[in-house]
Order: structure tokens, then C-alpha cells, then sequence
């Protein structure tokens, strides 16, 4: 047979350039728009146009890779739609701190300039991801490669706001919303982060107008009350219930405001009453919207207080409170100051304080949306895997707001809006209009601001397949099959997702959604670069090469846990790429003189019916674990297979038989097994580690005329289930172990041939031992085996079991039966010591307070080889001593 000599290691920098750049010219990751066989699609979630391959993005698209390659085998018609998203905030961060360096800022250039400088900016430095991710050999179909910005994606942006407005699920209202002095942005929600913070809270008195007295309100924020409209007492506040309705002087602005009543104070916070800043709060807000309450806004949107703010106007938010702190106490009205813990919410890109400002802002009506979006799940239209992130997604959903989706930033989908300047009129079109529909004036002005970025991420299922056209692709893809991102964006991204594919395309946008965890170190602690735990994916494919990088990546990805990575983890299936680079060049040379067509009639023995029926449960296990993304357990699968029972058994097994030491027959048997199951191995490995296994592949069949990441994923063969032969071969293989063990105890060289006699109760047994005896022989290296009915125990044996068959192993003459017995009583002894030891540190409850957990793990670790160490030592020792007794030592 013709195979291709393997170099003594795999390569894998040179390999995968190799193999990558072969699957691209040979078109394998491109779809087809039209096809006999089933669609098989999976979006990718966009990385941004200034994303760097970070863990997560390693994670999030080996996943999908794996899935991908999967489906390919099984003969779908496979789509994984590749793109990137326009970042609007990150990007434009980036290229204004470029423009920093040359002195500019983005006003110096105006709005047109900026714009061109960010997609230069684009053209030369964005997408580095593109390439990282195909160092992670992503199959892609890159021809389809779509970025949110380009100019359909653009137009199906906008067409989705104008069906959306007229159909009056688009409105502009005054909100208080989160805003960055920094970013000069809206934020939403979701993008503010929470830092704890120890502040003051501050106790001020409040005169009543009328001069009868007065009520104490406590704050986090004395200057905002420049800004206050009102103070409000809980309903059934006995404190305060003849005070509802009369008015205070507000200290500083001498302006009068009401008392009102409103549920949701808290009657045991401070005094029970509380300050009402309806500009600077969105619980105030909500509740001057309650109450119809005057709105004033103090801060203006750089964080300076306004000319709404007195005195104060001018002055930066910050220095506005220590000034206002100062006056109050100069005025007596200052009762006093605690110590006080809470949080404060900051830009999630710069880290500046949140200012919460009322602004005109644009709106998506949500509540039609989330209710059709929660019906798909509950119907199961859409299955979110693992299911425990239903009751979060329903959850949020039950809770949702509306969606302001409008940002004050330049780069970005701006919002198709325009303002005559003659009568006024609004003009909300998907074409820019060149004059005002309703009195012809040309003096039209866009709305200034720019979708949210994830209005166009939300639509990326069917964007990207050409909607608002009605493609083929939409046609054959849609609804997709999958969705495989990381938790963290399930209400960013996901539920938004569901709610805009089902309003435009009157479907949902996936079927399954796969939530996979974060990555953290092997401790469980957050990776970051501050604290020295990072790992970059690049340095670890150059270091140990994208394939053992990939396989970790899998074997560490459990449902529901964390994902915990180190470079050890990584360097150890290092060696399992090592471990099946050996193993095929041993199976290739042995291939080597291999006549299929001769081969035809010879029949299986038993250590080639074994494997094939191992092989036959592995590949059901891998089908079943990728089908119900268990990845780690397709991974585990996989592993045991190669390592343990291809390389540890099957290839020692069929040594004889390929060296020609039996028959003809049995080596062109063997051959014949060795090739169909080391085929089939690797393409059972192949979706985790793409590159040695093609390498593989190729090298089998002697030719790269055929691509393993087109041949057929291996399918469970019914005539290669053969239980009987099963428990044959696992019989010998448990007693070849016991061989084994008996050697390792008693410290006898791999050299020594040992005499062994088998005794068996039952015939079947003894045929099957009899039958089986040359691998006995050979695997545990025996000089001669006996196998009798019922014999009785010799002297000076050890003794093993398997079920109700014994095996005796003569020590006489072999193993120096007294030193041996002082040696492992010292052993014991010693074991013994350490075992005590172990378990009373363990039992300390001092220990249990104070150490890590990772400690605490290590130690339980030890204990536990201990006691195993302790268990088989004792085992040897009372073998001794069984010989002992028999008078032998
Ligand atoms: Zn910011
Ligand atoms: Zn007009």
C-alpha cells in the first residue's frame, strides 16, 4: 500500500499553513445556496472590527469549529457565516485616540472627516481577528465574510427602523438615561459597571415654608439638589402624614418644593423622607412622571452644572459638591455626615462616573417584542442549552424596558431622520430625501445621532444572508441551526436576536443556542492582564500548536462550569498529539507491504473484533456528546480510545500477527484492522484537532487527492458489534493486568519470563483462557502458561483474581521472599506515618478555616494516594505472608 513516510514529529507551524491554505483552494468551507442534502448554519457572533484573539473568542470559536466540521462529515450542507461588527463606541475610542496623539480632536475634523478616518483606519488596522481565527483553522466560508457597516447590512438597518416607526413601535421621548461626560454618549443599562464605593451620606434640613419646622433628608449627591423638584414621604409614615402636601424651602436655590407621597420610599432609610432629583435620578425621574413634577436638569452633558444650578453654574459636578457641602454647613443647614458603602455606576469603556441625564432619546416599544420572544422558548421553537438559562432569560425578559437605541456618536448607522427646516415636518425614510414631502424645502438636517450597535448586531441572522432581498441563502439558511456564544451576552445579543428575527422574519433566528461559560485560570480567578494570569491564545498555538490548543479548549468545556485553563493543561495534550504521531507512524509502517485486494477473505481474530467493537461504542459516545454539546465528553471519549485502547492494547496485541509470527492471513487481517480503525479514529478526532489529522489522513492514503474534512463521519457498523468477543478480550485483559500488577509489586523486571498457572471453575472459562493464551503469553510476557480445572494452590505463589478464575504467579526463585517482605513492611511503615499525618492536618478545622481551597484540594489529593499506596502495599505484604504460612520463606 502506498503510504507516505511521516517525519520522527509533527510540525505543526509548517503543517498548518499547509493544510489551511489547501482547504481554502480547494473551496471546502464554502456553502452551497442550493443543495440536495440538509442546511446545516451557524452565524458567528461578530467579533469587533478592533478585537484581538483573546481566550474567549478561542473558546467561543473552536466550539462553533468543532460543530461545524461535525456536521460537515455527516453530508449537511454546512454554512458557518463569518463578519465582524462596526463597535460603534470601541472603534471610535480608538481612532479619537489617535486622533489625541496629533493634537485633534474629532470636532477639529467634523463629522464627514471623522467618518472617513475611522473606515481608513478600518481598511488598514481593523479585522487582525480574521486572521487570528484562521490560525485557529475556523472553517469558515469566508466568501460570505459580511461586516455590520457594509452597505446591505446598512439598508436592512434602516429598513428595519422604518417598518418598526411606522408601525409605531419607534417613539422619541424625553428619558433619563445613563450618560458618559467622557464618551459623550447614552449608555445603556447593560453597559454601565458597578464599583463599590465608601462614600458619605449626608443629612440636610429642609425648612418648612411656613417657618413651623422642618424635615431632614439624607444623599449620596448634595449637589444634585440644586436640581430638586420635591421631597417625598412614604403614604403611611406616621412621622410625616399631616406634613403631606405642605412645602419646603429649598436651602441654597431659596426656591419652595412639595411634600408629596409615593410607595416607593423607604420608610427606615434616614429620616424616612427623601430628596426628589427627577434630572439627576431614574427612580426620581419615574416618580415625577408619577406625580407630574417639574424635570430640571443641573449637570450638563461634559459633567458641569448648568445655568439651572445658581450659582453654582460653571463649576465641574465634583467641585459643585464640595462648594454646596460648605455652604450648607455655612448656612446651618448640614445635620450631619456618615460613613456610608454603596455602589456607582461607570462607563464600562472609560470608567467615568455615570451621569443620569434626561434627554431625547429613541425608543424600541419592547414589550411585543419580549412577549413573542418568551413564547418561542416556551414553545421549545428555540432550545437554550444548558436550560438552566431559561429562567435568567425569562427573567429579563418579564422585567425589560424599552430599548433606547439611540447613541450620541458619530460612527455608527445614523438614524434615518430627517428635519425640514421649512414647516418642520419629520421624515423618517430608508432613501435620504432630497426634498421635504410636504412642502417641498430642501433644508432637511439628519437626526445627529447613530443606532446602538447592537440594533444591527441584533439582525445579524438575517442580514448577513441577504435579507431584505429574498436570497436562496435566506431561503435555505434560515432560521439557522445554532447559535454558540458565551453567557455573558445572552441579553445583549441573544434576546435581541429573538425578538427582531421573529418581528421581520416572522421566525426565530436559531434553533439551539449553546451558552458555553467564561475562561479563567486553572484556580477559577477572572483572567486579566492586571493580575498576571492572561493567556494568549497565539503565543500557545506557536508554543504547542493550534491542535492541542483546540483539544483542551473541548475537554475543559463541561455544561454549566467554568472553563479552566493553564499552559500545563495545553502542554499535556501536547503529548497526546506526540502520543498519536507515534502511533501512526508504527501503524503505517506496519501498512506498509499491505495488500488490500488479498486481504478480503482473511478473517478477524479476537484482539481485531475487540477493537472494532470498542471503536463502533466510541464513535456512538463522540455522535451522542457533539449532538448534545457535551464537548468534554466527546473529548474524553475520543482520548480513551486512542490512548488506552488503540495504543496501550490493540497495537501490543497485533504485534505477533503483523510480524508474521502467526499467519499470512492474521497479518493481512490485522493490517486490514489497523488501517480501517486508525481512519476512523482520525476522523473522529478530526473536528477538535483539524491539522495532524489531515496530516494523517493524507499520509494513509498516500495521496492529498482526498481530504478527511470531506469524508464521511464514521457511523456505528452493526457487524462490528461483538459482545461475546468483548468480554473474550476483556477477560484476557484483566488478567494480563493482574500479570501485571503482581510484577509491579513484587518489583520483578519486565525481563523476567514468569511461569503462570490459571486456575478456572467453568469450562467456558477455560476454553476462552486457552484460546486467548498466546496473548496472554505475549502482552504479559510469560514463559509459559497452564490453564486447569479447579487446581489446587501451589506453595510460594501470589495470587490473582479475576471474577472467579485465580491466577498464580511462582515467587520461588524469582523474588527474594524475605528481603522483600522487610522492604515493604519499611514501605508500610513509612505510608502508614504520611497517611496519619495527612488525615489529621485534613481534620483540623483550623486548616479547613484558613487554607485555599486549592490547598485544601491538593491535600485531599495526597490522602487519597496514600491510602491507595497503603491498600496495594498491604496487598503485597499478605501475599508474602499467605507464603509464609504455607512454609515457603
Ligand atoms: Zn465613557
Ligand atoms: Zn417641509
Amino acid at each position: 500500500m502506498a503510504t507516505k513516510e511521516l517525519g520522527k514529529a509533527f510540525e505543526p507551524a509548517d503543517a498548518e499553513k499547509r493544510l489551511y491554505d489547501y482547504w481554502l483552494k480547494n473551496r471546502f468551507f464554502a456553502a452551497k445556496d442550493k443543495s440536495e442534502s440538509p442546511a446545516f448554519s451557524i452565524v458567528i457572533p461578530p467579533p469587533n472590527v478592533t478585537g484581538m484573539l483573546h481566550m474567549g473568542h478561542a473558546l467561543n470559536n473552536t466550539l462553533q469549529d468543532i460543530i461545524i466540521r461535525f456536521k460537515r462529515m455527516q453530508g449537511y450542507n454546512t454554512l458557518w457565516m463569518p463578519g465582524m461588527d462596526h463597535a460603534g463606541i470601541a472603534t471610535q475610542n480608538v481612532v479619537e485616540q489617535q486622533l489625541r496623539k496629533e493634537g485633534l480632536s474629532r470636532h477639529d475634523l467634523g463629522r464627514e472627516k471623522f467618518i472617513a478616518r475611522v473606515w481608513e483606519w478600518k481598511e488598514k488596522y481593523g479585522g487582525v481577528i480574521i486572521n487570528q481565527l484562521k490560525r485557529l483553522g475556523c472553517s469558515c466560508d469566508w466568501d460570505r465574510e459580511r461586516f455590520t457597516m457594509d452597505e446591505g447590512l446598512s439598508q436592512a438597518v434602516r429598513e428595519v427602523f422604518v417598518r418598526l416607526y411606522n408601525e409605531d413601535m419607534i417613539y422619541q421621548g424625553d428619558y433619563i438615561v445613563n450618560w458618559c461626560p467622557r464618551c459623550h454618549t447614552a449608555i445603556s443599562d447593560l453597559e454601565v459597571e458597578f464599583k463599590p464605593d465608601q462614600s458619605n451620606l449626608w443629612n440636610i434640613r429642609y425648612p418648612f415654608a411656613d417657618g413651623t419646622g422642618e424635615i431632614v433628608v439624607a444623599t449620596t449627591r448634595p449637589e444634585t439638589m440644586l436640581g430638586d423638584t420635591a421631597v417625598a414621604v412614604h403614604p403611611d409614615d406616621p412621622r410625616y402624614r399631616d406634613k403631606i402636601g405642605k412645602k419646603v424651602m429649598l436651602p441654597l436655590m431659596n426656591k419652595e418644593i412639595p411634600i408629596i407621597a409615593d410607595d416607593y420610599v423607604t420608610m427606615d432609610f434616614g429620616s424616612g423622607a427623601v430628596k426628589i432629583t427627577p434630572g439627576s435620578d431614574p427612580n426620581d425621574f419615574a416618580m415625577a412622571q408619577r406625580h407630574h413634577l417639574e424635570i430640571i436638569s443641573v449637570i450638563d452633558t461634559e459633567g458641569i452644572i448648568n445655568e439651572h444650578g445658581g450659582k453654582y453654574k460653571g463649576q465641574e459636578r465634583y467641585e459643585a459638591r464640595a462648594n454646596v457641602i460648605a455652604d450648607l454647613e455655612k448656612g446651618g443647614y448640614m445635620v450631619g455626615v456618615e460613613p456610608y458603602a454603596h455602589n456607582v455606576g461607570q462607563c464600562y469603556r472609560c470608567k467615568t462616573d455615570i451621569e443620569p441625564m434626561v434627554s431625547k432619546q429613541w425608543f424600541v416599544k419592547i414589550k411585543p417584542l419580549a412577549a413573542k420572544a418568551m413564547a418561542a422558548v416556551t414553545k421549545k421553537k428555540t432550545r437554550i442549552v444548558p436550560s438552566s438559562w431559561e429562567a435568567t432569560y425569562f427573567d429579563w425578559m418579564n422585567n425589560i424596558r424599552d430599548w433606547c437605541i439611540s447613541r450620541q456618536l458619530w460612527w455608527g448607522h445614523r438614524i434615518p431622520v430627517w428635519y425640514c427646516g421649512g414647516c418642520g415636518k419629520v421624515i423618517v425614510s430608508t432613501a435620504d430625501p432630497d426634498k421635504c414631502p410636504a412642502c417641498d424645502g430642501t433644508s432637511l438636517k439628519q437626526d445627529e445621532d447613530v443606532l446602538d450597535t447592537w440594533f444591527s448586531s441584533a439582525l445579524w441572522p438575517f442580514t448577513t444572508l441577504g435579507w431584505p432581498e429574498r436570497t436562496q441563502a435566506l431561503k435555505t439558511f434560515y432560521p439557522t441551526s445554532l447559535l454558540i456564544t458565551g453567557f455573558d451576552i445572552l441579553f445583549f445579543w441573544v434576546a435581541r436576536m429573538m425578538m427582531m428575527g421573529l418581528y421581520v422574519m416572522k421566525d426565530v433566528p436559531f434553533k439551539d443556542v449553546y451558552l458555553h461559560a467564561l475562561v479563567r485560570d486553572e484556580k477559577g480567578e477572572k483572567m486579566s492582564k492586571s493580575s498576571g494570569n492572561s493567556i494568549d491564545p497565539l503565543v500557545m498555538i506557536d508554543r504547542y500548536g493550534t491542535d492541542a490548543f483546540r483539544f483542551t479548549l473541548a475537554a475543559y468545556t463541561a455544561q454549566g462550569r467554568d472553563v479552566r485553563m493553564s499552559p500545563e493543561r495545553i502542554e499535556g495534550y501536547k503529548f497526546f498529539v506526540n502520543k498519536i504521531w507515534n502511533a501512526a507512524r508504527l501503524t503505517l509502517s506496519n501498512l506498509a507491504d499491505y495488500d488490500e485486494n488479498r486481504s478480503l477473505n482473511a478473517p478477524d481474530a479476537l484482539p481485531e473484533k475487540w477493537i472494532k467493537a470498542k471503536l463502533n461504542e466510541t464513535i456512538e459516545e463522540v455522535t451522542r456528546s457533539l449532538d448534545e454539546y457535551r464537548f468534554n465528553d466527546a473529548a474524553a471519549s475520543i482520548y480513551n480510545f486512542i490512548w488506552h485502547e488503540y495504543c496501550d492494547w490493540y497495537l501490543e496485541a497485533s504485534k505477533p500477527a503483523l510480524y508474521g509470527k502467526i499467519s499470512p492471513e492474521r497479518k493481512l487481517a490485522t493490517q486490514r484492522t489497523l488501517k480501517e480503525v486508525f481512519g476512523a479514529m482520525m476522523q473522529l478526532l478530526h473536528p477538535f484537532m483539524p491539522f495532524v489529522t489531515e496530516e494523517l489522513w493524507q499520509a494513509l492514503s498516500g495521496s492529498d487527492e482526498n481530504s478527511i474534512m470531506v469524508s464521511r463521519f464514521p457511523v456505528v457498523r452493526e457487524e462490528w458489534s461483538e459482545k461475546e468477543a468483548e468480554k473474550e478480550m476483556e477477560m484476557l485483559m484483566d488478567i494480563i493486568t493482574s500479570v501485571r500488577n503482581i510484577r509491579g509489586e513484587m518489583r520483578i523486571p519486565p525481563s523476567v519470563k514468569l511461569k503462570v498457572l490459571i486456575s478456572t471453575a467453568d469450562e467456558a472459562t477455560r476454553a476462552s483462557v486457552e484460546n486467548g493464551a498466546r496473548y496472554i503469553v505475549n502482552l504479559a510476557n510469560l514463559e509459559s502458561l497452564t490453564v486447569e480445572e479447579n487446581l489446587r494452590e501451589p506453595k510460594g505463589v501470589a495470587t490473582g483474581m479475576v471474577g472467579s478464575t485465580k491466577i498464580f504467579v511462582p515467587l520461588t526463585g524469582i523474588v527474594d521472599i524475605a528481603g522483600e517482605k522487610a522492604r515493604l513492611e519499611k514501605e508500610l511503615a513509612k505510608v502508614s506515618k504520611d497517611l496519619e499525618q495527612s488525615s489529621r492536618k485534613l481534620a483540623n478545622h483550623d486548616f479547613h478555616d484558613k487554607a485555599a481551597p486549592e490547598i485544601i484540594e491538593k491535600e485531599e489529593g495526597k490522602l487519597k494516594s496514600f491510602q491507595e499506596k497503603f491498600v496495594a502495599l498491604e496487598g503485597a505484604l499478605n501475599k508474602l505472608k499467605e507464603m509464609n504460612r504455607q512454609g515457603m520463606a
